[in-house]
Protein backbone atom coordinates (compact mmCIF):
# COMPACT_ATOMS: atom_id res chain seq x y z
CA UNK A 1 0.00 0.00 0.00
CA UNK A 2 1.41 3.24 -1.01
CA UNK A 3 -0.45 5.94 0.86
CA UNK A 4 -3.69 7.57 -0.18
CA UNK A 5 -4.23 8.04 -4.25
CA UNK A 6 -5.30 10.88 -5.90
CA UNK A 7 -8.31 11.10 -8.39
CA UNK A 8 -9.16 14.76 -10.35
CA UNK A 9 -8.22 18.47 -9.21
CA UNK A 10 -8.92 19.36 -4.97
CA UNK A 11 -10.50 22.76 -6.51
CA UNK A 12 -12.83 21.12 -8.90
CA UNK A 13 -13.77 17.29 -8.23
CA UNK A 14 -11.53 14.81 -6.27
CA UNK A 15 -11.90 12.21 -4.58
CA UNK A 16 -8.62 10.44 -3.02
CA UNK A 17 -8.33 7.03 -0.78
CA UNK A 18 -6.36 4.02 0.26
CA UNK A 19 -6.79 0.42 1.13
CA UNK A 20 -5.91 -0.24 5.11
CA UNK A 21 -5.11 -3.20 6.63
CA UNK A 22 -7.56 -3.92 9.73
CA UNK A 23 -6.16 -4.87 12.73
CA UNK A 24 -8.97 -6.52 13.75
CA UNK A 25 -9.35 -10.18 13.13
CA UNK A 26 -11.48 -10.92 10.01
CA UNK A 27 -14.00 -13.44 12.14
CA UNK A 28 -14.67 -10.26 13.80
CA UNK A 29 -15.74 -8.06 10.86
CA UNK A 30 -18.84 -8.10 8.78
CA UNK A 31 -19.07 -10.58 6.04
CA UNK A 32 -19.85 -8.57 3.09
CA UNK A 33 -16.95 -6.01 2.61
CA UNK A 34 -15.03 -6.55 5.82
CA UNK A 35 -11.99 -6.77 3.62
CA UNK A 36 -12.64 -3.54 2.45
CA UNK A 37 -11.69 -1.01 4.87
CA UNK A 38 -9.95 2.17 4.08
CA UNK A 39 -9.59 5.99 3.89
CA UNK A 40 -11.80 8.39 1.81
CA UNK A 41 -11.38 12.05 1.01
CA UNK A 42 -13.80 14.04 -1.08
CA UNK A 43 -12.73 17.97 -2.09
CA UNK A 44 -14.90 20.15 -4.10
CA UNK A 45 -14.22 23.56 -4.80
CA UNK A 46 -10.87 23.53 -2.74
CA UNK A 47 -13.47 22.42 0.32
CA UNK A 48 -12.99 19.01 1.74
CA UNK A 49 -16.29 17.54 2.21
CA UNK A 50 -15.22 14.54 4.38
CA UNK A 51 -13.34 16.85 6.88
CA UNK A 52 -14.35 16.20 10.31
CA UNK A 53 -14.02 16.20 14.27
CA UNK A 54 -13.46 13.13 15.95
CA UNK A 55 -13.41 13.21 19.78
CA UNK A 56 -11.75 16.99 19.29
CA UNK A 57 -9.39 15.56 16.82
CA UNK A 58 -10.09 17.25 13.28
CA UNK A 59 -9.56 14.81 10.01
CA UNK A 60 -9.61 15.64 6.38
CA UNK A 61 -10.71 11.94 5.44
CA UNK A 62 -12.99 9.14 6.96
CA UNK A 63 -12.07 5.46 7.36
CA UNK A 64 -14.77 3.04 6.15
CA UNK A 65 -15.04 0.13 4.57
CA UNK A 66 -14.69 1.53 0.63
CA UNK A 67 -16.72 -1.91 -1.03
CA UNK A 68 -20.22 -1.08 -0.69
CA UNK A 69 -18.81 2.59 -2.24
CA UNK A 70 -17.32 0.93 -5.15
CA UNK A 71 -20.34 -1.59 -5.34
CA UNK A 72 -22.65 1.52 -5.27
CA UNK A 73 -20.74 3.77 -7.87
CA UNK A 74 -20.31 0.70 -10.23
CA UNK A 75 -23.99 -0.11 -10.36
CA UNK A 76 -25.49 3.43 -10.64
CA UNK A 77 -23.33 4.82 -12.95
CA UNK A 78 -25.17 5.39 -16.10
CA UNK A 79 -28.10 7.47 -13.40
CA UNK A 80 -24.99 9.32 -11.65
CA UNK A 81 -23.51 10.48 -14.78
CA UNK A 82 -26.46 11.13 -17.34
CA UNK A 83 -30.02 11.50 -15.11
CA UNK A 84 -31.42 14.84 -14.52
CA UNK A 85 -34.75 15.16 -13.68
CA UNK A 86 -36.84 14.01 -10.55
CA UNK A 87 -39.05 10.85 -10.81
CA UNK A 88 -41.50 12.58 -8.98
CA UNK A 89 -43.53 15.98 -9.46
CA UNK A 90 -41.45 19.00 -7.67
CA UNK A 91 -41.27 22.94 -9.00
CA UNK A 92 -38.36 22.73 -6.77
CA UNK A 93 -35.27 24.47 -8.44
CA UNK A 94 -33.06 24.12 -5.84
CA UNK A 95 -29.71 21.38 -6.09
CA UNK A 96 -30.67 17.90 -5.64
CA UNK A 97 -29.29 17.38 -2.38
CA UNK A 98 -31.89 20.05 -1.33
CA UNK A 99 -34.57 18.71 -2.97
CA UNK A 100 -34.62 15.01 -2.69
CA UNK A 101 -34.08 15.65 1.17
CA UNK A 102 -37.05 17.87 1.41
CA UNK A 103 -39.63 16.48 -0.32
CA UNK A 104 -38.55 12.82 1.42
CA UNK A 105 -38.81 14.65 4.50
CA UNK A 106 -42.37 15.84 3.76
CA UNK A 107 -43.90 12.31 1.87
CA UNK A 108 -41.92 9.85 4.16
CA UNK A 109 -44.75 10.44 7.32
CA UNK A 110 -47.36 10.36 5.42
CA UNK A 111 -50.22 7.75 5.41
CA UNK A 112 -52.02 9.18 2.47
CA UNK A 113 -51.62 6.50 -0.50
CA UNK A 114 -50.78 8.43 -3.39
CA UNK A 115 -48.09 10.07 -1.22
CA UNK A 116 -46.61 6.57 -0.17
CA UNK A 117 -46.11 5.95 -4.14
CA UNK A 118 -44.37 9.70 -4.42
CA UNK A 119 -42.21 8.87 -1.30
CA UNK A 120 -41.25 5.41 -3.21
CA UNK A 121 -40.49 7.14 -6.56
CA UNK A 122 -38.33 9.72 -4.67
CA UNK A 123 -36.77 7.04 -2.63
CA UNK A 124 -35.30 5.40 -5.49
CA UNK A 125 -34.10 8.59 -7.10
CA UNK A 126 -32.38 8.74 -3.74
CA UNK A 127 -30.91 5.25 -4.13
CA UNK A 128 -29.56 6.10 -7.76
CA UNK A 129 -28.16 9.66 -6.53
CA UNK A 130 -27.48 9.95 -2.90
CA UNK A 131 -23.67 8.94 -1.77
CA UNK A 132 -25.25 8.11 1.56
CA UNK A 133 -27.35 5.28 -0.02
CA UNK A 134 -23.54 3.40 -0.57
CA UNK A 135 -23.74 2.06 2.73
CA UNK A 136 -26.37 4.03 5.31
CA UNK A 137 -24.33 2.70 8.61
CA UNK A 138 -21.29 4.80 7.36
CA UNK A 139 -20.21 7.93 8.16
CA UNK A 140 -19.81 9.54 4.84
CA UNK A 141 -21.25 13.45 3.87
CA UNK A 142 -24.92 13.98 2.77
CA UNK A 143 -23.37 14.35 -0.99
CA UNK A 144 -25.61 14.15 -4.27
CA UNK A 145 -24.38 13.78 -8.26
CA UNK A 146 -26.42 13.77 -10.83
CA UNK A 147 -26.63 15.28 -14.39
CA UNK A 148 -27.64 18.83 -15.52
CA UNK A 149 -27.91 19.38 -19.32
CA UNK A 150 -24.04 18.80 -20.45
CA UNK A 151 -22.73 19.52 -16.85
CA UNK A 152 -22.64 17.08 -13.28
CA UNK A 153 -24.13 18.81 -10.45
CA UNK A 154 -22.55 17.97 -7.11
CA UNK A 155 -24.30 18.84 -4.19
CA UNK A 156 -24.44 18.52 -0.95
CA UNK A 157 -25.88 18.99 2.97
CA UNK A 158 -24.99 19.59 6.26
CA UNK A 159 -26.64 16.89 7.57
CA UNK A 160 -24.79 14.43 10.26
CA UNK A 161 -24.47 10.88 9.35
CA UNK A 162 -27.72 8.59 11.37
CA UNK A 163 -25.84 6.51 13.08
CA UNK A 164 -22.36 8.62 13.89
CA UNK A 165 -20.24 7.74 16.99
CA UNK A 166 -20.24 9.93 20.03
CA UNK A 167 -18.18 12.68 19.21
CA UNK A 168 -18.29 12.16 15.31
CA UNK A 169 -19.26 15.39 13.30
CA UNK A 170 -18.64 16.12 9.89
CA UNK A 171 -17.45 20.42 9.66
CA UNK A 172 -19.10 21.00 6.46
CA UNK A 173 -22.10 23.83 5.13
CA UNK A 174 -24.04 23.03 2.35
CA UNK A 175 -23.28 23.73 -1.31
CA UNK A 176 -23.63 22.68 -4.84
CA UNK A 177 -21.27 23.06 -7.91
CA UNK A 178 -21.62 22.43 -11.56
CA UNK A 179 -18.58 21.14 -13.41
CA UNK A 180 -17.86 20.18 -16.95
CA UNK A 181 -19.05 16.48 -17.40
CA UNK A 182 -15.14 14.54 -17.76
CA UNK A 183 -14.20 16.72 -14.45
CA UNK A 184 -16.13 14.58 -12.37
CA UNK A 185 -16.21 11.46 -14.47
CA UNK A 186 -12.67 10.92 -15.21
CA UNK A 187 -11.77 11.39 -11.33
CA UNK A 188 -14.44 8.97 -10.26
CA UNK A 189 -13.54 5.97 -12.72
CA UNK A 190 -10.23 6.36 -12.44
CA UNK A 191 -10.91 5.62 -8.80
CA UNK A 192 -12.94 3.05 -9.69
CA UNK A 193 -10.55 1.88 -11.60
CA UNK A 194 -7.76 1.68 -9.42
CA UNK A 195 -10.05 0.40 -6.24
CA UNK A 196 -11.16 -2.61 -8.02
CA UNK A 197 -7.80 -3.39 -9.54
CA UNK A 198 -5.49 -2.81 -5.67
CA UNK A 199 -8.84 -4.65 -3.54
CA UNK A 200 -7.45 -7.34 -1.69
CA UNK A 201 -9.56 -10.03 0.26
CA UNK A 202 -8.51 -12.28 2.96
CA UNK A 203 -10.61 -14.99 2.59
CA UNK A 204 -12.11 -16.81 -0.47
CA UNK A 205 -15.44 -15.30 0.16
CA UNK A 206 -13.45 -12.03 0.09
CA UNK A 207 -11.97 -12.67 -3.06
CA UNK A 208 -15.12 -13.52 -4.62
CA UNK A 209 -16.41 -10.02 -4.03
CA UNK A 210 -13.32 -8.56 -5.29
CA UNK A 211 -13.64 -10.68 -8.27
CA UNK A 212 -17.41 -9.49 -8.99
CA UNK A 213 -16.73 -5.97 -8.50
CA UNK A 214 -13.97 -6.28 -11.10
CA UNK A 215 -16.10 -8.09 -13.05
CA UNK A 216 -18.91 -5.20 -12.60
CA UNK A 217 -16.50 -2.71 -13.84
CA UNK A 218 -15.79 -4.27 -17.00
CA UNK A 219 -19.43 -4.86 -17.33
CA UNK A 220 -20.20 -0.96 -17.13
CA UNK A 221 -17.07 -0.24 -19.08
CA UNK A 222 -18.67 -1.28 -22.01
CA UNK A 223 -22.02 0.22 -22.08
CA UNK A 224 -23.36 0.95 -25.28
CA UNK A 225 -23.50 4.58 -25.55
CA UNK A 226 -27.47 4.92 -26.39
CA UNK A 227 -28.24 3.01 -23.23
CA UNK A 228 -26.51 5.77 -21.32
CA UNK A 229 -28.12 8.62 -23.12
CA UNK A 230 -31.35 6.82 -22.28
CA UNK A 231 -30.59 7.37 -18.99
CA UNK A 232 -31.37 10.79 -19.64
CA UNK A 233 -34.62 10.79 -21.03
CA UNK A 234 -38.41 9.17 -19.44
CA UNK A 235 -38.83 6.50 -21.52
CA UNK A 236 -42.00 7.48 -23.64
CA UNK A 237 -40.39 10.60 -24.91
CA UNK A 238 -37.71 8.37 -25.68
CA UNK A 239 -40.09 6.12 -28.19
CA UNK A 240 -41.50 9.84 -29.70
CA UNK A 241 -37.98 11.33 -30.11
CA UNK A 242 -37.11 7.82 -32.00
CA UNK A 243 -39.42 7.74 -34.01
CA UNK A 244 -39.18 11.40 -35.33
CA UNK A 245 -35.11 11.37 -35.79
CA UNK A 246 -36.24 8.16 -38.31
CA UNK A 247 -38.46 10.50 -40.49
CA UNK A 248 -36.52 14.01 -40.26
CA UNK A 249 -33.06 11.45 -40.95
CA UNK A 250 -31.61 13.50 -37.75
CA UNK A 251 -27.90 12.80 -37.07
CA UNK A 252 -27.42 12.66 -33.65
CA UNK A 253 -24.88 15.35 -32.04
CA UNK A 254 -23.84 13.57 -28.99
CA UNK A 255 -20.14 13.19 -27.97
CA UNK A 256 -18.80 10.29 -26.19
CA UNK A 257 -15.14 10.04 -23.96
CA UNK A 258 -13.11 7.58 -25.50
CA UNK A 259 -12.17 5.64 -22.22
CA UNK A 260 -14.84 6.07 -19.79
CA UNK A 261 -18.52 5.18 -20.21
CA UNK A 262 -20.03 8.27 -19.88
CA UNK A 263 -21.68 10.64 -22.93
CA UNK A 264 -20.32 13.89 -22.42
CA UNK A 265 -22.30 15.78 -24.78
CA UNK A 266 -25.97 15.19 -25.59
CA UNK A 267 -27.54 14.52 -28.71
CA UNK A 268 -29.73 17.98 -28.86
CA UNK A 269 -33.23 16.35 -28.51
CA UNK A 270 -32.20 14.77 -25.86
CA UNK A 271 -30.57 17.58 -23.72
CA UNK A 272 -33.89 19.89 -24.85
CA UNK A 273 -36.21 17.14 -23.05
CA UNK A 274 -33.92 15.37 -20.51
CA UNK A 275 -34.46 17.63 -17.52
CA UNK A 276 -38.20 18.33 -18.01
CA UNK A 277 -40.36 17.50 -14.99
CA UNK A 278 -43.44 17.83 -16.75
CA UNK A 279 -45.51 15.00 -18.47
CA UNK A 280 -45.10 16.39 -21.74
CA UNK A 281 -47.26 14.77 -24.51
CA UNK A 282 -46.14 13.21 -27.92
CA UNK A 283 -47.75 16.05 -29.70
CA UNK A 284 -45.12 18.34 -28.07
CA UNK A 285 -42.56 16.56 -28.27
CA UNK A 286 -43.11 16.16 -32.00
CA UNK A 287 -43.86 20.18 -31.80
CA UNK A 288 -40.87 21.15 -30.70
CA UNK A 289 -38.92 18.64 -31.97
CA UNK A 290 -40.18 19.69 -35.77
CA UNK A 291 -38.79 23.02 -34.22
CA UNK A 292 -35.20 21.98 -33.88
CA UNK A 293 -35.07 20.41 -37.19
CA UNK A 294 -36.44 24.13 -38.93
CA UNK A 295 -32.91 25.75 -36.79
CA UNK A 296 -30.91 22.95 -37.52
CA UNK A 297 -27.58 23.44 -40.24
CA UNK A 298 -28.54 27.62 -39.56
CA UNK A 299 -25.78 29.91 -38.16
CA UNK A 300 -25.61 32.55 -35.49
CA UNK A 301 -24.89 36.03 -36.36
CA UNK A 302 -21.60 37.32 -35.42
CA UNK A 303 -22.41 40.25 -33.44
CA UNK A 304 -24.43 37.63 -31.36
CA UNK A 305 -21.48 34.97 -30.97
CA UNK A 306 -19.29 37.84 -29.80
CA UNK A 307 -21.58 38.66 -27.07
CA UNK A 308 -22.20 34.94 -25.83
CA UNK A 309 -20.55 34.05 -22.15
CA UNK A 310 -20.82 31.52 -19.73
CA UNK A 311 -20.68 33.23 -16.45
CA UNK A 312 -21.09 31.15 -13.51
CA UNK A 313 -24.28 30.58 -11.57
CA UNK A 314 -22.59 29.78 -8.27
CA UNK A 315 -21.35 33.69 -8.13
CA UNK A 316 -21.07 35.49 -4.64
CA UNK A 317 -23.61 37.59 -6.30
CA UNK A 318 -27.77 37.02 -5.52
CA UNK A 319 -29.01 35.97 -8.68
CA UNK A 320 -31.26 39.27 -9.04
CA UNK A 321 -28.33 41.34 -8.68
CA UNK A 322 -26.21 39.10 -11.01
CA UNK A 323 -29.09 39.35 -13.69
CA UNK A 324 -29.04 43.56 -14.01
CA UNK A 325 -25.34 43.29 -14.06
CA UNK A 326 -26.13 41.09 -17.12
CA UNK A 327 -28.59 43.29 -18.67
CA UNK A 328 -26.29 46.45 -18.26
CA UNK A 329 -23.75 44.81 -20.31
CA UNK A 330 -25.69 44.11 -23.02
CA UNK A 331 -27.67 47.05 -23.25
CA UNK A 332 -24.47 49.00 -23.61
CA UNK A 333 -22.93 46.46 -26.12
CA UNK A 334 -26.34 47.11 -28.23
CA UNK A 335 -26.10 50.84 -27.74
CA UNK A 336 -29.32 51.40 -25.57
CA UNK A 337 -29.66 54.77 -23.92
CA UNK A 338 -30.11 53.93 -20.28
CA UNK A 339 -32.96 56.48 -20.11
CA UNK A 340 -35.30 55.40 -22.81
CA UNK A 341 -38.19 54.09 -21.65
CA UNK A 342 -40.08 51.64 -23.98
CA UNK A 343 -37.25 48.99 -25.49
CA UNK A 344 -38.36 47.73 -28.68
CA UNK A 345 -37.25 44.22 -28.14
CA UNK A 346 -38.27 42.75 -31.62
CA UNK A 347 -36.10 45.15 -33.04
CA UNK A 348 -32.68 43.94 -31.01
CA UNK A 349 -33.61 40.23 -31.41
CA UNK A 350 -34.42 41.13 -35.39
CA UNK A 351 -30.84 42.49 -35.81
CA UNK A 352 -28.90 39.32 -33.73
CA UNK A 353 -30.87 37.23 -36.02
CA UNK A 354 -32.62 35.31 -33.10
CA UNK A 355 -35.53 33.81 -34.49
CA UNK A 356 -39.28 34.03 -32.81
CA UNK A 357 -41.33 31.37 -33.04
CA UNK A 358 -44.77 31.35 -31.14
CA UNK A 359 -46.80 28.19 -30.87
CA UNK A 360 -49.55 26.47 -29.10
CA UNK A 361 -48.30 23.42 -26.61
CA UNK A 362 -50.96 20.90 -25.11
CA UNK A 363 -48.78 21.93 -21.91
CA UNK A 364 -49.62 25.35 -19.98
CA UNK A 365 -46.00 24.75 -17.97
CA UNK A 366 -43.59 25.34 -20.52
CA UNK A 367 -43.35 29.72 -20.94
CA UNK A 368 -40.55 29.64 -23.54
CA UNK A 369 -37.75 27.63 -25.07
CA UNK A 370 -33.96 28.92 -26.27
CA UNK A 371 -32.72 27.25 -28.74
CA UNK A 372 -28.63 28.17 -29.99
CA UNK A 373 -25.71 26.27 -30.18
CA UNK A 374 -23.37 25.42 -33.46
CA UNK A 375 -25.13 24.63 -36.39
CA UNK A 376 -28.20 25.98 -35.04
CA UNK A 377 -30.07 29.33 -35.64
CA UNK A 378 -30.89 30.69 -32.73
CA UNK A 379 -34.73 31.29 -32.24
CA UNK A 380 -36.94 31.55 -28.96
CA UNK A 381 -40.13 29.88 -28.99
CA UNK A 382 -42.93 31.48 -27.06
CA UNK A 383 -45.91 29.04 -25.97
CA UNK A 384 -48.95 30.82 -25.95
CA UNK A 385 -50.66 28.60 -23.72
CA UNK A 386 -48.78 29.59 -20.58
CA UNK A 387 -51.00 32.40 -18.63
CA UNK A 388 -48.23 34.74 -19.12
CA UNK A 389 -47.93 34.53 -22.69
CA UNK A 390 -51.55 35.87 -23.11
CA UNK A 391 -50.70 39.32 -23.40
CA UNK A 392 -47.94 41.56 -25.36
CA UNK A 393 -46.68 42.59 -22.25
CA UNK A 394 -45.72 38.86 -20.94
CA UNK A 395 -44.57 37.78 -24.01
CA UNK A 396 -41.87 40.75 -24.02
CA UNK A 397 -41.02 39.55 -20.78
CA UNK A 398 -40.51 35.79 -22.27
CA UNK A 399 -38.30 37.47 -25.49
CA UNK A 400 -36.27 39.37 -22.93
CA UNK A 401 -35.98 36.22 -20.34
CA UNK A 402 -35.08 33.70 -23.06
CA UNK A 403 -32.89 36.42 -24.48
CA UNK A 404 -30.85 35.66 -21.17
CA UNK A 405 -30.73 32.10 -21.66
CA UNK A 406 -29.46 32.67 -25.28
CA UNK A 407 -26.19 35.13 -24.23
CA UNK A 408 -25.50 33.58 -20.96
CA UNK A 409 -26.41 30.03 -19.57
CA UNK A 410 -25.21 27.38 -22.86
CA UNK A 411 -22.94 24.63 -21.78
CA UNK A 412 -19.40 23.54 -22.07
CA UNK A 413 -20.06 22.86 -26.11
CA UNK A 414 -22.10 26.45 -26.10
CA UNK A 415 -24.77 24.88 -26.58
CA UNK A 416 -28.13 25.68 -25.76
CA UNK A 417 -31.86 24.08 -25.72
CA UNK A 418 -33.60 25.63 -22.40
CA UNK A 419 -36.92 25.17 -21.80
CA UNK A 420 -38.02 27.51 -18.98
CA UNK A 421 -41.00 26.20 -16.61
CA UNK A 422 -40.90 25.70 -12.83
CA UNK A 423 -38.82 23.24 -12.37
CA UNK A 424 -35.29 24.98 -13.92
CA UNK A 425 -32.74 25.59 -11.38
CA UNK A 426 -33.86 28.67 -9.58
CA UNK A 427 -30.72 30.81 -9.51
CA UNK A 428 -30.53 30.34 -13.71
CA UNK A 429 -34.45 31.06 -13.99
CA UNK A 430 -34.37 34.06 -11.13
CA UNK A 431 -31.34 35.40 -12.82
CA UNK A 432 -33.33 35.48 -16.20
CA UNK A 433 -36.29 37.22 -15.00
CA UNK A 434 -33.49 39.75 -13.77
CA UNK A 435 -32.12 40.55 -16.82
CA UNK A 436 -35.39 40.67 -18.49
CA UNK A 437 -36.81 43.09 -15.54
CA UNK A 438 -33.04 45.55 -16.58
CA UNK A 439 -33.34 44.87 -20.03
CA UNK A 440 -37.22 46.33 -20.11
CA UNK A 441 -36.48 48.86 -17.81
CA UNK A 442 -33.53 50.27 -16.31
CA UNK A 443 -33.54 52.38 -12.67
CA UNK A 444 -32.42 55.43 -14.71
CA UNK A 445 -35.83 55.64 -16.85
CA UNK A 446 -38.09 54.80 -14.11
CA UNK A 447 -36.81 57.32 -11.92
CA UNK A 448 -37.05 59.73 -14.86
CA UNK A 449 -40.60 58.38 -15.42
CA UNK A 450 -41.06 59.09 -11.67
CA UNK A 451 -40.13 62.09 -11.24
CA UNK A 452 -40.46 63.48 -7.69
CA UNK A 453 -42.77 60.90 -6.69
CA UNK A 454 -41.32 58.60 -4.43
CA UNK A 455 -44.53 56.45 -3.02
CA UNK A 456 -46.41 55.83 -6.51
CA UNK A 457 -49.75 53.88 -5.82
CA UNK A 458 -50.91 51.22 -8.02
CA UNK A 459 -52.58 53.87 -10.73
CA UNK A 460 -49.07 55.36 -11.17
CA UNK A 461 -47.63 51.78 -11.24
CA UNK A 462 -50.06 50.94 -13.81
CA UNK A 463 -49.36 53.72 -15.90
CA UNK A 464 -45.45 53.25 -15.82
CA UNK A 465 -45.88 49.21 -16.50
CA UNK A 466 -48.07 50.25 -19.28
CA UNK A 467 -45.05 52.74 -21.02
CA UNK A 468 -42.22 50.16 -20.48
CA UNK A 469 -44.01 47.55 -21.79
CA UNK A 470 -43.90 45.18 -18.68
CA UNK A 471 -46.39 43.55 -16.28
CA UNK A 472 -47.21 45.66 -13.22
CA UNK A 473 -46.52 42.82 -10.62
CA UNK A 474 -43.55 42.48 -12.10
CA UNK A 475 -42.65 45.58 -12.61
CA UNK A 476 -43.44 46.40 -8.75
CA UNK A 477 -40.76 43.55 -7.38
CA UNK A 478 -38.76 45.05 -9.83
CA UNK A 479 -38.84 48.62 -8.14
CA UNK A 480 -38.31 47.40 -5.05
CA UNK A 481 -35.25 45.22 -5.93
CA UNK A 482 -33.71 48.37 -6.92
CA UNK A 483 -34.67 50.42 -4.11
CA UNK A 484 -36.97 52.72 -5.80
CA UNK A 485 -39.98 52.03 -3.92
CA UNK A 486 -39.71 51.05 -0.25
CA UNK A 487 -40.68 48.24 1.03
CA UNK A 488 -43.80 49.88 2.58
CA UNK A 489 -44.61 51.17 -0.42
CA UNK A 490 -44.61 47.84 -2.12
CA UNK A 491 -46.80 46.03 0.59
CA UNK A 492 -49.12 49.25 0.01
CA UNK A 493 -49.61 47.95 -3.31
CA UNK A 494 -51.31 45.19 -3.06
CA UNK A 495 -52.22 42.12 -6.35
ZN1 LIG B 1 -35.81 30.28 -18.25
Amino acid sequence: MTGMQSFGDPNRFEISAQWIKDKEHRNRLPKAYGWSMGELCIKVGGVTLTEHRIHGESKESLQWYLGPLVAWLLSQWKWLMHEEAYAWPTVSGDSAAFTAEADLERYMGSEYPKDRDVYKEIRSWWMRHALRSADPSALYPSIFIRRFEDNIEVSWLDKQPEFAPDGYELNLNPGSALFAVEEVAQPLWKFLEWATNEAQGVTKEDWAQVDALREQFAIVKCTNISELEAAHLAADVLTVLMDEAGKNQWKPDRKASNDIPVVTQFDMPVLMFGGLNVNISANDVRQIFNILVLQHRGVEDEKLSSLVSSPSNYEYLQPYAHGYELAYQIREELDIDPHKAFIDIKKYLKLLRIDVLEVRLETNSIRGIAIAGNDFSPAIVVNLSHKFNGSARGRRFTLAHELCHIFFDRSHAKRLSHVSGPWTSGRVEKRANAFAALFLATPHALERALGENVSPDRAMIERLAASFGIGARALREHMRNLNIISDDVFQAISY
